[in-house]
């Protein structure tokens, strides 16, 4: 796969992004669920949880994490605490 070095070559382009229906709100940080578009910025609503509760839920390998820590946007923190909430009966 040689398509590296082609893009290499548009590095010099200036930083006019010719997509912009994307006026919604963008982040930083990207969720760390990997079928997630969504943004994990503490500003828009991020959360970090535990990669384990994360694997329970996504599955092994759905998602990228750091430290043992999942970054995740504010719908998939819903996902984790809905799902967290019927697993622990106190
Ligand atoms: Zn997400």
């Amino acid at each position: 796969m040689g398509f590296k070095a082609k893009e290499r070559k548009h590095k010099e382009a200036r930083g006019e992004s010719s997509d912009k229906k994307k006026a919604a709100k963008t982040g930083e940080l990207p969720c760390g669920i990997r079928s997630c578009q969504g943004w994990a910025d503490k500003s828009l609503g991020g959360r970090s949880i535990s990669r384990i509760d994360v694997q329970d839920i996504w599955g092994d390998g759905s998602f990228s994490e750091s430290k043992g820590r999942v970054k995740v946007c504010k719908p998939c923190y819903r996902v984790y605490k809905k799902e967290t909430k019927d697993d622990k009966e106190y």
